[in-house]
């Protein structure tokens, strides 16, 4: 048994997304002969938002933050993405996340255009009540911009459901009522939707069932998850329970590997009662522990990055051995990556088709809070599947139509593009 450090070193400033992003958008546009007038609107962003705001700390100290709110796209309804907590979130970044979540949104045919929003802070430094007090100071700074008919937060890396409460609360208390359409990802108990926490692992659970039908699904299937949080766990939780062997799965401390394929329900339980995954892959003998590279070079038939943006890069896309990467986190891939393993017929089922069950629950969450009704869990996961595998077969559709050499992210690039397109046109210009 191998003891190494660990482990998912975040990509080195310099390698964000924003122009793996623009790069992708602009050879979708060259295969549909985007116009340049379509190309200048949809690579601007209609409003980004910075801002630097106290937060009193447990100590009385007070400490300066800076966050930022970007939305890119309005045409086809009011601004939806996540708000991330992380030490590594730049003003590019979440640029480049804004216009992902735009084409996520167009290729999932939910109503909304994308946002994001970050917080540059390490939130597993601060006390909850610092959490809080900092999810206030800037739920306020946003209230311009947000809104339940303008711009709709959600979870992403570092925030939660009590992140959202929080949100919702600030916001509610300034109006004077209860607005629970403001945000998504809320507590069930708070107006959430069921099914909204797993809903982007359970979305990249049923893309795989829908993409292998042919080869009778996941079962059997060998898998390596990087990234236990809220996606990869829920995601690599549902592949094993149906009888794939998850052979490799990382958090952001360590990687653990099982020749015969690790018990994902007890290490998914463990962890959800706030237990150490390394440790339970120690103590229970689960796992042995190996390089966090290796998770992504694994000899299996599936890799799932659900980690952060930008791990897979030049200099390992050469040594990926799965044959179907499916893009749990947005981005994960870079440009160069993503020509080497179209080059060598690696399939990659891409972020804004693989990880949207999540803001595909959150609008089903928003159309509740704006009903005051509640769907049942089965419903939400009726329509999950139903709105994703649309989305894949459309994709899979055009992706044939253009012929060979059009990837899924290429088609899917162009699906949501068009849709935009559409709804600018039929809209037009004002004044
Ligand atoms: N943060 C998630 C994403 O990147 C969900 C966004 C939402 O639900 O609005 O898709």
């Amino acid at each position: 048994m191998t003891t190494t450090t660990p482990t998912l070193a975040h990509p080195a400033a310099g390698e964000g997304i924003l122009a793996s992003t623009l790069a992708q958008f602009h050879a979708a546009a060259d295969t549909i002969n985007l116009s340049d007038r379509y190309r200048a609107y949809l690579t601007s962003w209609k409003t980004v938002f910075q801002t630097q705001f106290p937060v009193q700390m447990d100590d009385g100290s007070i400490k300066i933050f800076e966050g930022y709110r970007v939305l890119h796209d309005t045409a086809r309804g009011p601004t939806k993405g996540g708000i991330r907590y992380s030490p590594h979130v730049t003003l590019d970044d979440v640029r480049a996340l804004a216009m992902l979540m735009t084409w996520k949104c167009a290729v999932v045919n939910i109503p909304f255009g994308g946002a994001k929003g970050g917080v540059i802070v390490d939130p597993t430094k601060l006390s909850q009540q610092e959490l809080q007090n900092l999810t206030r100071r800037f739920t306020t700074e946003l209230e311009p911009i947000i809104g339940p008919d303008k711009d709709i937060p959600a979870p992403d890396m570092g925030t939660n459901a009590q992140t959202m409460a929080w949100m919702m609360d600030t916001y509610s208390m300034s109006r004077g009522y209860t607005i629970p359409g403001v945000v998504t990802g809320k507590p069930v108990s708070l107006g959430g939707s069921a099914g909204r926490n797993e809903a982007t692992g359970r979305g990249i659970y049923f893309l795989l069932q829908e993409h292998l039908q042919a080869q009778g699904g996941v079962a059997g299937k060998t898998v390596s998850v990087q990234g236990f949080g809220n996606v990869g766990s829920v995601a690599a939780r549902l592949i094993h329970e149906a009888g794939a062997k998850v052979l490799y799965l990382s958090d952001v401390r360590s990687a653990l590997y099982n020749p015969n394929g690790i018990d994902v329900t007890a290490a998914y339980s463990h962890v959800g009662q706030g237990g150490d995954l390394r440790k339970w892959a120690e103590a229970s003998d689960a796992a042995q522990i190996v390089e966090a590279e290796d998770v992504l070079t694994a000899d299996v038939d599936i890799l799932v990055p659900a980690a952060v943006e930008s791990v897979l890069t030049a200099n390992n896309a050469g040594q990926v051995r799965a044959r179907l990467i499916i893009e749990g986190a947005n981005g994960p891939t870079t440009a160069e990556a993503d020509q080497i393993f179209e080059d060598r017929g690696i399939v990659v089922i891409p972020d804004i088709l693989a990880n949207a069950g999540g803001v595909t629950v959150s609008y089903f969450e928003w159309v509740q809070a704006r009903q005051y009704l509640q769907w049942t869990e089965a419903r939400v996961n009726e329509e999950l599947q139903r709105l994703l595998t649309t989305a894949y077969r459309d994709i899979a559709t055009r992706a044939a139509k253009v012929g060979p050499g059009c990837s899924m992210r290429e088609a899917a690039n162009i699906i949501g593009i068009e849709r935009v397109v559409e709804a600018l046109e039929l809209r037009g210009y004002y004044p």
